[in-house]
């Protein structure tokens, strides 16, 4: 450790001490040598897990041949040329366009910009305003956080930006958001009848965007109800709103399709995010999407302006687009999509077992995406004050060798590599069980149940 080190997304006066010094497969190993199965592939992005040769053979060999190459002033090389390629063919996004950045946070502020030099091309300078939910994680960049929806991303950091015209709708969120003994169905109709009273009070000629995760990741894996995203669609198409799918976690494979938003039922996106899982982690990399009609207008709103005034110093960066290609390439070669539906569907079969546990409120989730709802009390649906309940947990698995992480401040999230097998499933089971049990009985002893 060091004191001159500042710890992103940390308790800065109480940093945990694990040192990662290696990882092979689902697994990553400690500095005594203790492994762990790497329950959130990281930061939900390693996709191939840890020590893929081929991955790590194929960044060697473009840092080789070109160690920087970007794509400023007409310069170019075939990675980044056949990864937009590649991209364009596999992303719901009609006839998409790509812009490549280094992570989604950026990867968003891209689009937040886009969706304003769109608004002028078009001469319609009034339609920039973007709809983002309650309980949203969109990044860390000033306008990606601005779309944030935490406050603890926002408070003290002077956002959101006001300029940037956000507006705030409810997070999907029907057991933390139902009113009463309101139906899942009652709870979609009130929630979009709220969003759809906003758009008319706000004035629809001048809102661009609905920006959503299809499933909420970071926040607590937040699945919406099954008429949340038709309804949704609906109501989108009568207003002439852009969806923008932010697939930042949820693309690639993580929820049992390519994109989240199919496995949903979303609307078909205008506009979409990708990072993560784009390369697996091997190297920075984002990569956001624009229907071709808007990337024609950004053609002619340029010849009128001349140069169009954004691109960042890694924009394409040439290994991380070899990378990206080469991890896609595995993806489809080696049938991790399919690998991950069916190993879903096990996960989420598994981790249903615990809904009956009397510490788990709800188990949710969609593919190798999931979470664990930690509760004091399954009737009132009482978090454990400080998130203690929800952390005991996290602290057992480690101890038993399985890494997780608390999301939403009581929502334990799963979300392994997708080269996982059904007994690493198994075991990951049995790993959480015990932590579980073992942390029942310990707050149950303390008088906190
Ligand atoms: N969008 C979503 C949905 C995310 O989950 C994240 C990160 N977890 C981001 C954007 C930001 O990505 P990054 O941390 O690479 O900036």
């Amino acid at each position: 450790m060091t004191s001159h080190l500042i710890y992103p997304s940390t308790n800065l006066n109480a940093i945990e001490q694990l040192e990662i010094v290696g990882g092979e497969g689902i697994y990553v190993v400690d500095s005594n040598g203790k492994q762990y199965i790497e329950g959130l592939s990281g930061l939900w992005c390693t996709g191939l897990g840890y020590g893929n040769e081929e991955l790590v053979e194929t960044a060697a060999r473009a840092m080789k041949q070109a160690s920087f190459s970007h794509l400023f002033a007409g310069k170019f090389h075939r990675p980044a040329v056949e990864l937009a390629e590649k991209l364009h063919e596999l992303m719901p996004v009609n006839n998409a366009s790509v812009f490549f950045g280094n992570s989604g946070s950026d990867g968003n502020d891209t689009l937040v910009k886009l969706i304003n030099y769109y608004a002028d091309a078009t001469g319609q300078p009034q339609r920039r305003k973007i709809i983002a939910r309650e309980r949203s994680y969109h990044g860390i960049t000033v306008a990606a956080a601005s779309l944030t929806g935490l406050p603890a991303n926002q408070k003290h950091f002077g956002l959101p930006v006001d300029a940037l015209g956000i507006l705030r709708t409810h997070a999907p969120h029907y057991y933390r958001g139902q009113q009463g003994s309101e139906s899942e169905d009652q709870f979609v109709d009130r929630i979009l009848a709220d969003l759809e009273a906003q758009i008319l009070s706000e004035g629809p000629e001048t809102i661009a965007a609905f920006i959503a995760e299809p499933i909420t990741g970071a926040s607590g894996v937040i699945v919406a109800p099954e008429s949340y995203y038709p309804k949704l669609t609906a109501l989108l198409k009568k207003y002439g709103i852009w969806f923008w799918s932010d697939e930042v976690i949820t693309g690639f494979g993580r929820t049992g399709n390519v994109f989240g938003c199919t496995t949903m039922g979303a609307p078909e996106p205008d506009l979409m995010t990708t990072a993560k899982q784009l390369t697996s982690a091997y190297f920075p990399l984002s990569a956001v999407a624009v229907r071709g009609d808007i990337h024609a207008a950004m053609l002619e709103q340029c010849g009128q302006v001349g140069i169009f005034g954004h691109g960042y110093t890694y924009s394409g960066h040439s290994t991380a687009c070899a990378v990206g290609l080469k991890t896609l390439e595995i993806y489809q070669r080696d049938g991790i999509y399919q690998n991950a539906a069916e190993r879903g569907v096990k996960l989420q079969a598994e981790l249903a077992k615990f809904a009956d546990h009397p510490m788990v409120g709800e188990v949710r989730g969609k593919g190798l995406i999931a979470a664990v709802e930690v509760v004091a009390n399954k009737e009132t649906r009482a978090e454990f004050a400080g998130g203690d309940g929800a952390n005991r947990v996290l602290k057992h698995a480690q101890d038993n060798g399985l890494l997780l992480r608390n999301t939403g401040g009581s929502a334990l999230a799963f979300c392994p590599p997708m080269i996982i097998t059904d007994e690493q499933i198994d075991d990951i089971i049995d790993k959480f069980g015990d932590a579980l049990d073992k942390s029942f009985a310990e707050l149950t002893a303390e008088g906190l149940i």
